[in-house]
């Protein structure tokens, strides 16, 4: 079953850690056979790892622009050129089904192009009004951080870790990046394709090993921090980011909720919901852990999603005839086993799936569809991060909103409705709320920004946001014949009353 990197290529010398040291296996959540063998990063590997990025960085601020862009493009067509291999090693380190691995690998080509087509434009230096019309000439230019620090977990190992770099070295930084301990190697295989599409080596550093020492190390030397994962952790970063006064961009867990409105095309909903809620087995922190339903649109919702629900084909393997595959883990899928357990044994009903498939691989949990789930149960408020949704009924639309708000969690939402899409929509405390869609629409729409308010993040990726963030911005003003102060020789009472004088012309100016 599994892929290797093409021969010429050794993914474990792409890892920045000393020869001779300590090494780790990866395992394929399929069958739990060993992938590989790869070196651990040490503490010291860490700060030689920004050691050389910085010095790398150096030479990448002065590449012009175009060169830059030119390496996104070249990356982007050997995505695209490399799709097959690079499906399986998404799917051979997760466990996902290849249709949820293609979304990644499409993602991925997508949001290069748009980079290197909009990035420039995006980074630009730009004219800014100066202090004083004709006399102050002002520029803001956009300055890279220097080294970013970037984290990321294993459900999305090819997209995240991608996303985020791609924009910290189009604006100039250098990364250190740590990918997930299961998901290693399509961190390095995405490496290697930029090192083949023209990055400088060095630029771009990946480090292995374990989140709470190389992922400290990694915020200890970072001059700005990205990370993806847990809401926990990433308060843990945020905090010491906080102390060091560095910027971060922290993108964290959800409880996403659907809301299926009294107008919703109930089909539509129906097969919506099955996307929403079980993409990579539910293990994707925009996905639809919570759906309420109008009354009226109960029993027809109900009857047609569980039916969906049950006619999924659940498979671990490479093939492409799987909607859902496996867990990527025994930790996942004892949170799984647990929340929904616990649901039942306080008398959650079942309404499909709610069992492990060790039949079908060692991390299976069935598509499983609850109702009569009390805020007493676990799965009521925290994130299951699994293929388990709970539905709710609603009397109104007001009743829905309600409730889809009250969590602390604030990442993505998702609508259904002919006609009130967009007025709930804005009601709705999330960062991101697709209308007819569970998430693909917000998150593939790359020219908008994407991310969590309240306990889900601070910080955006893609849009604008998404590339400013990794710059400062720096403003220039240069001022010519007079100065602010005035001209030498008028007195400053004279100066004052022309400077009003000019104050008053310039709010009458539209
Ligand atoms: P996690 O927080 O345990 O781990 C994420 C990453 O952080 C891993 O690389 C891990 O090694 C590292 N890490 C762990 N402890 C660390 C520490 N003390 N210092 C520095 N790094 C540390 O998260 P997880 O359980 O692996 O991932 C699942 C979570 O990620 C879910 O809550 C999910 O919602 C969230 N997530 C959010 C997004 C988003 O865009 N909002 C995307 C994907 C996943």
């Amino acid at each position: 079953m599994h892929v290797s990197a093409p021969s010429d290529i050794d993914l474990a010398s792409l890892v920045s850690a000393r020869d001779g040291g300590r090494s780790m296996d990866v395992h394929c959540p399929f069958d739990k056979s060993l992938i590989g063998s790869l070196p651990v990063s040490t503490r010291d590997d860490v700060a030689a790892a920004f050691a050389t990025a910085r010095s790398a960085q150096a030479e990448w601020v002065r590449t012009p622009m175009r060169e830059r862009t030119r390496i996104l493009t070249r990356f982007r067509d050997l995505v695209l050129d490399h799709n097959t291999e690079l499906l399986t090693w998404i799917q051979q380190e997760t466990g996902k089904s290849r249709a949820n691995a293609f979304e990644e690998v499409t993602d991925v080509a997508l949001w290069a192009g748009h980079l290197a087509h909009h990035g420039p434009g995006v980074l630009r230096e730009r004219r800014r009004a100066g202090a004083i019309p004709v006399l102050t000439r002002t520029h803001e230019r956009r300055v890279p951080y220097g080294v970013v620090g970037i984290i990321t977990p294993w459900n999305y190992p090819f997209t995240l870790p991608v996303t985020d770099s791609l924009p910290a070295l189009l604006a100039g930084n250098a990364v250190v990046l740590k990918p997930d301990d299961k998901t290693p190697h399509t961190a390095l295989r995405a490496l290697s394709l930029l090192l083949e599409a023209g990055l400088p080596p060095g630029l771009l550093q990946i480090v292995l090993g374990d989140g709470s020492t190389i992922g400290e190390e990694i915020v200890e030397h970072a001059d700005h921090m990205v990370f993806t994962g847990s809401t926990a952790t990433g308060r843990t970063i945020a905090t010491r980011c906080a102390e060091r006064l560095i910027g971060v961009a922290a993108e964290l867990g959800g409880k996403n909720p659907m809301l299926v409105l009294e107008d919703a095309d109930t089909d539509r909903a129906a097969a919506g919901a099955v996307t929403a809620c079980f993409s990579n087995s539910g293990q994707l922190c925009i996905s639809v852990e919570r759906i309420y339903v109008h009354d009226s649109q109960w029993d027809a919702f109900t009857s047609r999603f569980v039916e969906h629900v049950q006619t999924m084909t659940v498979r671990a393997g490479c093939t492409w005839d799987a909607d859902m595959g496996s867990l990527i883990s025994a930790q996942q899928l004892e949170t799984v086993t647990r929340h929904v357990d616990d649901a039942v044994q306080k008398g959650a009903r079942v309404l499909a799936g709610g069992r492990a498939r060790p039949d079908l691989g060692p991390y299976v949990f069935e598509p499983t569809v609850l109702t009569d789930v009390q805020p007493d149960m676990e799965l009521h408020s925290a994130e299951t991060f699994g293929p388990v949704v709970s539905l709710y009924r609603a009397h109104s639309d007001e009743e829905a909103v309600a409730a889809a708000n009250d969590t602390d969690f604030g990442l993505n939402a998702s609508v259904w409705s002919k006609r009130h899409g967009p007025r709930v929509a804005r009601r709705l405390h999330a960062g991101s709320v697709n209308i007819n869609e569970g998430y693909a629409a917000t998150w593939a729409s790359h020219d908008a920004p994407m991310g969590g308010v309240k306990d889900s993040g601070i910080g955006r990726r893609h849009g604008m946001d998404g590339i400013l963030g990794y710059t400062q911005a720096q403003t220039i003003a240069q001022q010519r014949l007079l100065p602010i102060a005035g001209p030498r020789g008028l007195s400053h009472e004279r100066w004052a009353s022309l400077m009003h004088a000019g104050v008053r012309v310039l709010s009458r100016l539209p």
